[in-house]
């Protein structure tokens, strides 16, 4: 085993496998560790959009149909209403079990000959090492790609953070054949439900609420619709939760030290983005490791979130409105482009000035409707 490396990265979850992926294709030795033992799973909606797949070619990750589904664009749906669009230029987004995207990420990383230390938690920094209990590895760089409760981001002094919205989420997969070739998104009175298909025969459902005792069966009977369509469908997973929010940090990086990811800062799962957001950073992380330039780093980071980020917030203001929500959905039936063009906007086909446009034409339509 290595005593020391170009870049080690702390956490192994598809934030710090995208980073060590792409230092590697650098050319940096990098290491990574974990304290779970992979295939790592974590609630998370499933859903891949066209962009976050466009940033996993550049990693050299190709997704196999064999484990996949794809879906054409999304769907919302509330009180009886629903409004549909596809993604620009006939991309598709996919839908991909949380536990499939680690294991291929894992063997890409595996096959650069990246060093992965699973089951090791890492205790603490130093100015050149990460410490592993007892055991300590001199790093040129070090990277906290250790989730939304990052610990790396303490010991550096990076955790001033302002966080909005705090909402509690679970998700579960049904046995039953999509219904849809949409990722669906149902707006209920006081939670929303995600829903992708994430192969032939299974659905990943996500619940995002502001009740953390809400779960799963008890919210499905909000949303009529779709509880039909699960009804007597086997489960195929067990519920498992999270937290989700809207963190952004003043910093995410000090001295050799770099944070990507969630422990980067958040957004509310809402967007379906996160996973997206961790490859593109992946990307630019890596070259700007290779410039020695993480004030870049921080400049491209703000840069790469503020779409993610207007997109929560549009969302959210739906959000335990039922009114608004209908409202809106009648504005996005009666002007299907503007529900089109915001989609393109989320997967970054078009720019915020277009949207603009579009945002004064909603608010019209929503002060008329
Ligand atoms: C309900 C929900 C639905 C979502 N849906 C979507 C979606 O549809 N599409 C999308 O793109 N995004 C979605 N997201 C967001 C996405 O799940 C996250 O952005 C993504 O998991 C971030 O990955 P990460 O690697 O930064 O963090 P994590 O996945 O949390 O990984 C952090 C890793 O660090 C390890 N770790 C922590 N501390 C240490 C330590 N001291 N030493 C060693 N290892 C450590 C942990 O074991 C873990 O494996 C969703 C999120 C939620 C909550």
């Amino acid at each position: 085993m290595l005593d020391s490396t170009d870049v080690f990265v702390i956490g192994g979850g598809p934030a710090g496998l995208a980073a060590a992926i792409a230092a590697r294709q650098q050319g940096f030795a990098v290491a990574v560790a974990d304290g779970a033992e992979p295939p790592i799973d974590k609630a998370c909606g499933e859903g891949l959009m066209p962009d976050g797949i466009a940033a996993l070619r550049r990693l050299g990750v190709t997704l196999s149909p064999q484990y996949t589904h794809p879906f054409s664009g999304i769907r919302f749906l509330a009180s009886g209403l629903s409004v549909d669009a596809p993604f620009p230029n006939n991309a598709s987004g996919l839908g991909v079990r949380r536990t499939t995207l680690h294991r291929i990420l894992t063997e890409r990383a595996a096959s650069l000959g990246i060093d992965l230390r699973w089951r090791t938690a890492v205790t603490g920094i130093s100015s050149d090492a990460v410490h592993m209990g007892r055991t300590r590895i001199r790093a040129r760089w070090i990277i906290g790609a250790d989730g939304g409760t990052s610990r790396v981001r303490r010991w550096s002094g990076l955790d001033g953070y302002r966080r909005r919205n705090c909402r509690y989420a679970f998700r579960q997969h049904y046995r039953v054949a999509p219904w849809t070739d949409r990722m669906e998104i149902h707006w209920g009175p006081s939670a929303q439900m995600y829903v992708a298909a994430v192969t032939n025969k299974d659905m990943c459902v996500a619940l995002a609420s502001h009740d953390q005792t809400l779960r799963l069966d008890e919210a499905l009977r909000s949303f009529p619709e779709l509880r039909d369509r699960l009804a007597g469908a086997p489960i195929s997973s067990a519920e498992k939760g999270a937290i989700t929010t809207t963190c952004t940090l003043k910093r995410i990086y000090r001295g050799n030290v770099a944070l990507i990811g969630d422990a980067s800062g958040t957004v509310d799962a809402i967007t379906g983005e996160g996973l997206c957001l961790s490859f593109s950073q992946a990307l630019v992380l890596a070259d700007c490791l290779r410039s020695g330039d993480l004030r870049r780093y921080q400049q491209e980071h703000r840069r790469l979130a503020l779409r993610p980020q207007l997109m929560a917030h549009l969302m959210l203001t739906l959000d335990r409105r039922p009114r608004l929500q209908r409202r809106t959905l009648q504005v996005f039936r009666r002007r299907p482009e503007i529900f089109r063009r915001l989609l393109a906007l989320h997967v970054g086909a078009v720019s915020p000035v277009s949207l603009a446009i579009d945002g004064l034409t909603l608010g019209w339509g929503l002060l008329t409707a």
